[in-house]
């Protein structure tokens, strides 16, 4: 493998675009006319193809239907005022979708197809990042097994993939947040760092037990003792006590260490907040909200950016917030969404230029 030369691409004859508008479109109903297909087989990477985009033929007995050996990722790419389009950090997607997939016992996806092929992929397809503020291709790469053949054991043939679907604009309501005493995401020696298909499947109970009860999400805690706050859903989370802002630290191994959860952290200490990664329990949040110092809470991640948290529910004891009244939250979208649509100075090098 030594770049572009060793790609092999067929062009869509048709291009669906001419059939419909980029404003306003729901996220991840649509995709663009490319997919990148890669085949690993007999321990090695076959050439790269990027194909029109297609259905895939698979033997009801492939191996990631029956045992779940998936693994994905979520990217963002954006169109400045200029037109110039860029991706958020994709090296740092690039290095978890490989810690994703040694957990998963899958083979390391070479950064030459990984981000070779995403480069490539969304310059043949770069009409489909729609030009407008708040509007952005949404990039998702995975890789699944693909034996034909029913029996545990790690496979040897895998496909790794990326497709495109604009998306946008994405409007997040502050949220009403279950506090999940119940089910668990993830648990000490488990995959909860990985962002493996398994995580998502086993967490829609949940997440459909609070709606029932009349909340967005659940705020995952602890396995062992239910103490220690986790996660917002599929989001990480963050508290601002005081002048510092706290987030559950990584060394669990139950956090996924999100892209956005990163940038937040190097934002609010640009902004001069104190970050804290460490253990959080449900105890000390409510001993700072009694006494007033509990200010903001929110989630981080790629869809939304930020997501306020208007009520936490613990047990009886009920939380809520005046999302309208906050200033740190607000000001780390703005300087995010500022260097992503070419609004503000690069200054931390996370605009990659396609
Ligand atoms: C993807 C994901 C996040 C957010 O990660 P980003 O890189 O910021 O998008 C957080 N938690 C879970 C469980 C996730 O799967």
């Amino acid at each position: 493998m030594t770049g572009v030369a060793d790609f092999n691409i067929i062009k869509a004859g048709h291009s669906k675009l001419n059939d419909f508008s980029l404003e306003n479109i729901q996220f991840g109903k649509y995709f663009s006319d490319h997919m990148l297909e890669v085949d690993y087989e007999n321990g090695q990477w076959k050439t790269p193809q990027i194909l029109p985009y297609q259905p895939l033929q698979l033997d009801p007995s492939v191996a990631a239907l029956h045992y779940g050996q998936a693994i994905f990722e979520g990217i963002k790419a954006y169109k400045d005022a200029a037109g110039n389009a860029s991706v958020f950090r994709p090296y740092d997607n690039f290095r978890r979708f490989n810690i994703s997939a040694e957990r998963m016992q899958m083979p390391a996806v070479p950064e030459e197809i990984f981000m070779e092929g995403l480069r490539l992929l969304i310059e043949i397809d770069s009409n489909w990042i729609p030009p407008f503020h708040n509007h952005a291709l949404y990039i998702r790469p995975f890789m699944f097994s693909s034996d034909e053949a029913i029996g545990v054991r790690p496979s040897d043939k895998y496909k790794f993939m990326i497709i495109l679907s604009p998306t946008g604009p994405y409007y997040a309501h502050p949220m009403r947040i279950y506090v999940e005493e119940k089910y668990v995401r993830a648990v000490e020696g488990g995959y909860g760092f990985a962002k493996a298909a398994g995580n998502y499947g086993g967490s829609l109970l949940a997440s459909a037990e609070a709606h029932k009860k009349g909340y967005d999400q659940v705020l995952w805690m602890d396995a062992f003792e239910h103490k220690y706050v986790q996660e917002c859903g599929t989001m990480n989370v963050f508290f601002i006590i005081g002048n510092t802002a706290i987030t559950p630290g990584l060394e669990t191994g139950t956090i996924l260490e999100g892209v956005t959860r990163d940038s937040t952290i190097v934002l609010l200490k640009d902004m001069g907040y104190q970050v804290e990664e460490r253990a959080l329990s449900i105890d000390e949040i409510m001993a700072a909200y009694e006494v007033g110092n509990l200010k903001e809470v929110f989630g981080t991640g790629t869809a939304a950016t930020i997501s306020s948290i208007k009520e936490l529910k613990y047990k009886d004891y009920v939380m809520k917030f005046d999302v309208e009244k906050w200033t740190i939250a607000p000001e780390v979208k703005r300087r995010m969404d500022g260097i992503k649509y070419g609004l503000e100075p690069d200054v931390h090098g996370w605009l990659y230029k396609i």
